[in-house]
């Protein structure tokens, strides 16, 4: 096993870690990335996370903690593009990412690579710097369009992430779930995937004083609902807006989707008018996009907070939740069914039918004449899920993916 503390070079071309959260792009991986490289950079290892410039006003380089840091690199100019559209412009990434390395006199031991198209780069440029390639995808492609919610991924990207799969060093699955996708859809050996869940940070997410979040939120005493997310097709937020005429009997029930951005203004419009057909708009709020050190306010004013999604990589939103304290319903998705214990921190649910949904959600804002464990019972039931703990599982399989790599085994 190789020792010692290693120099990691991270990509995330598409999406910058420090982009708002909450938008069309940018969600779970943004907060995976910043928080592992963080708690890496604390324990002494040395993380760089290359993404492309996406605001002229970036600094190039910005410090995340100890050891930590963020480099924006120019490709395609430097405003938001569609992720798509940045595919055409790895080339220039990929070339100024070389320029920055060789300009600074750097060297990494491994290449960590988030997403597909930040694979295409870490599998190019493994070869150049002579390192291992570890990859995770965050979401799979096949998966998506099996599901078939929402625009359909390009089969650009499926033979992209079929080629990574089979050819990268390792790869990184949140889930059992996801290890199982990989193996049946892209081949993958399954001694090339190791099993890492994501983490919730424990210092960010805990419990405020229900009554002060209320106050501080001006929520008052109705039965809040919460949503927290991108908003997109596949969170299943309709599902969840139809669950609420069969909680009519609830007296002051409010909904609240928190997430959009700029481009995801047709969405939410979409819902809007759902909401209006279903004639409940006055008990569903869109505040927009929330900033993350505030989620902790919405989560422990909330009664009960809803992960509705056809499709989840991992769920970190359900986590965050019951780090708060607040119990969560959610759909069978990601990693969802060992995070929630069923009765006690939560319900999950076989689908997002809004009868199920809203059948659990009563169930919850009926305590405490349920079994739904108290807050503090709720948070520690996410204890294990520290950053320093998935950060620690994560060097372990850094050292063994460098030592077969050093000293293959024949
Ligand atoms: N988020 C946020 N503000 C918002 C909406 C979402 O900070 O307005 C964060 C949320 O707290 C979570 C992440 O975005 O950390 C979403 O991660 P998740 O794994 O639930 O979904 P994904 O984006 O990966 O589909």
């Amino acid at each position: 096993m190789v020792s010692g503390q290693l120099k990691i070079a991270m990509f995330s071309a598409h999406s910058c870690p420090v982009g708002k959260l909450g938008a069309k792009d940018t969600g779970g991986m943004s907060v995976y990335i910043r928080e592992l490289a963080h708690e890496l950079g604390k324990w002494g290892h040395s993380v760089d996370i290359y993404t492309r410039v996406h605001d002229p006003r970036d600094p190039q380089i910005i410090n995340l903690g100890q050891k930590a840091r963020l480099i924006h690199l120019m490709a395609g100019g430097d405003e938001e593009i569609n992720k798509l559209v940045v595919y055409s412009y790895l080339p220039e990434f990929t070339c100024n990412l070389e320029n920055f390395r060789k300009h600074n006199d750097l060297k990494y031991d491994l290449i960590f690579s988030h997403y597909w198209l930040s694979g295409l780069v870490g599998d190019y440029l493994q070869q150049r710097w002579n390192v291992p390639h570890i990859m995770m995808f965050h979401t799979l492609g096949i998966v998506k369009n099996t599901i078939g919610i929402g625009e359909d991924e390009p089969e650009l990207r499926i033979e992209a992430e079929r080629n990574l799969a089979q050819n990268c060093h390792h790869i990184i699955a949140p889930t059992e779930k996801e290890k199982k996708e990989l193996i049946l859809h892209y081949g993958t050996l399954p001694e090339r995937i190791g099993v890492v869940p994501c983490g919730v940070n424990l210092e960010q997410f805990k419990p405020v004083n229900k009554e002060n979040a209320r106050q501080y939120l001006g929520f008052g005493n109705d039965k809040i609902i919460l949503f927290v997310g991108r908003i997109d097709p596949l969170k299943g937020i309709d599902k969840l807006i139809k669950a609420i005429p069969y909680l009519q009997n609830i007296q002051g029930l409010r909904l609240v989707v928190i997430g959009g951005g700029e481009h995801s203004q047709r969405e939410i419009e979409k819902l809007q008018e759902l909401a209006g057909n279903l004639n409940i708009q006055d008990s569903v709020a869109f505040p927009g996009v929330v900033k993350h050190d505030q989620l902790p306010y919405f989560y422990s004013a909330a009664d009960a907070c809803v992960v509705p999604s056809y499709y989840e990589s991992f769920g970190l939103v359900a986590l965050e939740s019951l780090a708060c304290g607040t119990p969560v319903v959610a759909t069978d998705v990601g990693n969802l069914k060992s995070v929630i214990r069923q009765g006690e921190t939560g319900y999950v649910v076989t689908d997002n039918a809004p009868h199920r949904l809203a059948d659990k959600i009563a169930l919850l804002l009926s305590r405490p004449s349920t079994d739904i464990a108290s807050t503090v019972s709720i948070r520690a039931s996410v204890s294990s899920f520290s950053w320093s703990n998935i950060a620690e599982a994560i060097i372990r399989e850094c050292q063994l993916v460098l030592a077969n790599y050093l000293t293959p085994v024949s």
